[in-house]
C-alpha cells in the first residue's frame, strides 16, 4: 500500500510523461480528492478504497478530463461550486467580472439591489455577487434545466438560496423587471475555433456554454437590444468577453443603446470585463 507521498509522486510522473502542464499540482489534488481530505500527511498510507478511487481519477485525468471535473467541484471567488455536465467550469478569469461589478457598485452595497445573470451555468457570478452584496437578490437564467438545478444547489451550498432564484429560459425571453446589475459570461468562442481548444475544454465543457456562433459575437448581438429595457435607472451591465472582442462588443452595445463605461483586465492582462450603462 503506497503512502500519500508515493501515490502523488507516482501519479505526477505518469502525468508528466503524458505531457500534463501541471503534473505535481494535479497529482496532489487528485490524491487529496481520493482521500476526501486536504493537507493529508504525506506519510499516511493510502487506504484501499482511496486507492481504487485514485486509479479511476488517474485514468480519467490521463484521458484529458480536467482535475476539477473529476473532483466535481471548483472554487470560484473563494467559494465552492459543484459542476455538472451542463455547466462550464468556473475560471479564475471570470472573477474579473465580479471585481468589476463590485467596484461599480461600491457606493451602493447596502441597497436592495436586483441582479440578473444571463447564462448562469454553475451560478458562480451571481452567487459570488450575492455573497458580497448582502442586501441584494438575484435571478439566474440558463437554457439548460440541468444547469439551473446545479446553480440552485450551489446557491444553497453557499448560503444565499433565500436571495437567489434560477429559471430555465433563452437569454431575456419573457423577462420583465428592472435590474440594477446585469452580468453575463455568454458563449463567445467562434464555432470554427472550438476544434482548436484544449481537450479539457473541447471535450469536457458543454458546447452550449462555449459556442458563440460564426464570429463568436452571436449572444452579444442578441443582448444588445434586449438589455436596455431591463435596466433600472443607474443600472449597469458587465460582460465577460474573449480575447480581442472588446471593440466589436462595444460597437454592438452602442448600437443597441448602451454606453461603454470602461473595462477591466484579467490576471493575464487581457481585457476581460466590459462595463456598460444606459446611454
Ligand atoms: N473562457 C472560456 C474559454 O476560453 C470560454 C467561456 C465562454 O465562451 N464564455 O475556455
Amino acid at each position: 500500500m503506497p503512502t500519500v507521498w508515493e501515490a502523488r509522486r507516482h501519479l505526477a510522473q505518469s502525468l508528466l510523461r503524458a505531457g500534463s502542464a501541471s503534473p505535481g499540482l494535479d497529482a496532489r489534488l487528485l490524491v487529496e480528492g481520493s482521500l476526501g481530505a486536504d493537507n493529508a500527511d504525506p506519510d499516511t498510507l493510502l487506504p484501499a478504497e482511496a486507492r481504487a478511487r485514485l486509479d479511476d481519477f488517474a485514468v480519467r485525468r490521463l484521458a484529458g478530463e480536467p482535475v476539477w471535473r473529476i473532483l466535481g467541484e471548483r472554487e470560484f471567488w473563494g467559494l465552492p461550486f459543484r459542476l455538472s455536465p451542463a455547466t462550464l467550469e468556473p475560471r479564475p478569469d471570470s472573477e474579473t467580472i465580479v471585481e468589476a461589478a463590485l467596484a461599480q457598485l461600491a457606493g451602493r452595497r447596502g441597497e436592495e439591489l436586483a441582479l440578473l445573470d444571463l447564462g448562469t451555468g454553475t451560478g458562480c457570478l451571481l452567487i459570488a455577487l450575492l455573497s458580497e452584496l448582502q442586501q441584494a437578490h438575484g435571478l439566474g437564467i440558463d437554457l439548460s434545466e440541468e444547469a439551473c438545478r446545479t446553480a440552485a444547489g450551489n446557491a444553497a451550498l453557499n448560503g444565499v438560496e433565500g436571495r437567489a432564484a434560477f429559471q430555465q429560459g433563452s437569454w431575456t425571453e419573457g423577462l420583465a423587471g428592472s435590474f440594477d446589475l446585469i452580468v453575463s459570461n455568454p458563449p463567445y468562442i467562434p464555432s470554427g475555433e472550438i476544434a482548436t481548444l484544449s481537450v479539457e475544454v473541447r471535450e469536457h465543457d458543454p458546447l452550449l456554454a462555449l459556442d458563440g456562433g460564426a464570429d463568436g459575437l452571436g449572444p452579444y448581438r442578441l443582448l444588445a437590444s434586449s438589455l436596455p429595457p431591463l435596466l433600472a435607472p443607474g443600472g449597469i451591465v458587465v460582460f465577460e468577453i474573449g480575447a480581442g472582442q472588446g471593440p466589436d462588443v462595444v460597437a454592438l452595445m452602442r448600437a443597441g443603446g448602451l454606453e461603454f463605461s470602461g473595462s477591466r483586465n484579467d490576471l493575464g492582462g487581457h481585457e476581460r470585463a466590459l462595463i456598460f450603462t444606459l446611454a
